[in-house]
């Protein structure tokens, strides 16, 4: 495995979607390629990131009174 098929394959390989042996060559390969692996790491912490920013999103939705979405709402009808 090269570093573009690396790069090809990491997201798969992140959600666990990868072949064992797909997933042994890629390992191989993270394990003598310093800039894949600087790669790997920036990778999972965006997806991390994502991720919180997603759940804190929801969270903030769900935690908005209905009476105040209403009121919104209210207030952009046209008079
Ligand atoms: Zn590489």
């Amino acid at each position: 495995m090269n570093c573009r098929e690396c790069s090809e394959f990491i997201l798969r390989y992140l959600e666990g979607e990868l072949p064992p042996d797909e997933q042994a060559s890629f390992e191989r390969h993270m394990g003598h390629c310093p800039p894949c692996l600087r790669y790997l790491e920036q990778y999972k912490l965006t997806v991390r990131a994502g991720k919180v920013a997603c759940a804190e999103a929801t969270a903030l939705a769900a935690s908005v009174p209905e009476e105040l979405i209403q009121a919104i709402l209210d207030s952009r009808k046209p008079r």
